[in-house]
């Protein structure tokens, strides 16, 4: 599909910082101007973007769809991670059915869409012994039928573990030959290699600390290499981590990850919200990078991730939501003003600037997950780009229009998408999806675990 998109009030790109003309062709930014000609010879859509300022799409790099239909469940509203994990996904997640986590991803990629996003990564988990692929391949429709670039990262468990929840709930672990045979299978389905891929598939353990053992995870982690893929997984949102860390394996919890091979440039992980400067040190000098996911961490209360010291020691930011049970928004751009605002109230007001908040949602989330191609708006590059209507009264008083929705947050008005070119969203309308009828099935989901749990 050809686009000429016009006559914007800004555009985020520092090829192009005059520009409010982009012309797209084939899935890739062509040309980025002011007042670029429409081409009759060579027809394309016109796509009016007065009032709107244009945005590369947003790259979410930690979510858990699955939770899109577990928000604010009362019995895990006030607890801690380990005691919130057991009372709320643990408890629910063997009562997924495929047909639920379909609409549950729906909801948390529609979510993300209206909040700008164009990628996302999952961290999907619900795999155990006897796991149905259904659910796997839910995630993937989803994804497809909605139109966003979907990085599947796909966690597992080799032992019950030390977190509290999977025993209580009867989640029998899978053998390390069962996760490796089923990574197989889904990379030859569905991964793609390349900068501008729509799929990719990540390997992903859940947990390195508490739900993996250490052969499980050297497994995984040459798998992963051989197969260029990869790997992610959660490490040192609380401080249980160290502790586990130290009683069970007799070092710290990064140097135990290293000595797994799960330190690297193809590594990231979700929080880190506990590094010591030792940690820090050693994700810099080794490349590994970080999924900063404020909004779950405060929800949980489980601290607040040391971006900006991590930032200057050399680690690559990227923002996540992390699940929707813990993180009942499901909006990038909810994530991008916490975290602007969030340092400040550490740091003071030089902590962060709205560029270096921009590039960690954008540009920095799509080297993280390889995707070269997306990230940032230059001619050239994948047409990944959201245009953000500001022509309504809450931005008015605004003086700064290109980053009054990361400065004003919430609610932002998605008037259109576009991901490799294709709209995903017209007219701020979620193409594929009516709105009504997701919430219906969504209610239907959240009434069904309820009776089932
Ligand atoms: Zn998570």
């Amino acid at each position: 599909m050809n686009y000429l998109i016009q006559n914007a009030k800004a555009i985020a790109s520092e090829t192009a910082p005059d520009a409010r003309d982009i012309r797209i062709r084939d899935g890739r930014i062509t040309e980025m101007g002011l007042n670029l000609a429409p081409t009759p010879e060579d027809p394309e859509t016109l796509v009016d973007a007065s009032g709107c300022v244009v945005w590369p799409g947003l790259v979410n790099t930690h979510h858990h769809l699955a939770q899109s239909i577990m928000k604010g469940v009362p019995e895990g509203l006030n607890h801690n991670l380990g005691e919130w994990l057991s009372s709320v996904p643990f408890r629910y997640w063997p009562r997924v059915t495929p047909d639920m986590m379909y609409h549950a991803a729906r909801l948390g990629l529609y979510e993300l869409i209206r909040s700008g996003a164009t990628t996302c990564a999952d961290h999907h988990y619900l795999y155990h012994n006897t796991t149905s692929p259904e659910l796997e391949e839910a995630v993937w429709q989803a994804a497809e039928e909605l139109g966003i670039r979907m990085v599947l990262c796909r966690g597992s468990a080799t032992e019950a573990g030390s977190h509290e929840g999977m025993i209580e709930h009867g989640i029998a672990a899978e053998t390390i030959e069962q996760i490796i045979d089923r990574l197989d299978a889904t990379r030859k389905k569905h991964h793609q290699a390349g900068p501008d891929a729509m799929k990719k598939l990540v390997v992903a353990p859940t947990s390195l600390i508490h739900s993996s053992s250490p052969e499980g995870l050297k497994a995984q982690a040459r798998w992963a290499r051989e197969n260029n893929l990869k790997m992610h997984s959660h490490l040192l949102e609380v401080g249980f981590d160290e502790s586990q860390a130290r009683s069970k394996y007799g070092m710290s919890a990064i140097d135990y990850a290293e000595s797994c091979e799960w330190l690297g440039p193809d590594v990231w992980y979700a929080h880190l919200v506990h590094s010591d400067p030792h940690a820090i040190s050693r994700l810099a000098a080794t490349g590994t990078g970080i999924a900063h996911c404020p909004t779950s961490n405060c929800r949980l209360g489980s601290g607040i991730a040391p971006a900006i010291d991590m930032e200057a020691a050399g680690i690559q930011i990227t923002l996540g939501v992390d699940g929707s049970a813990s993180a009942e928004s499901g909006s990038m751009l909810q994530e991008l003003n916490l975290a602007w605002l969030i340092h400040r109230a550490l740091k003071g007001p030089r902590a962060t600037t709205l560029e270096q908040v921009l590039e960690w949602g954008s540009r920095n989330g799509a080297e993280l997950l390889g995707l070269h191609d997306t990230g940032t708006l230059d001619v050239g590059k994948a047409a990944d780009l959201v245009l953000y209507d500001i022509d309504q009264p809450r931005f008015a008083g605004v003086h700064s229009p290109l980053m009054a929705p990361l400065m004003c947050g919430e609610p932002v008005h998605v008037r259109d998408s576009f991901v490799q070119g294709r709209q995903i969203v017209a007219g701020g309308q979620v193409n594929g999806l009516d709105e009504s009828e997701l919430t219906r099935n969504v209610q239907d989901c959240v009434s069904r675990l309820l009776r089932e749990a």
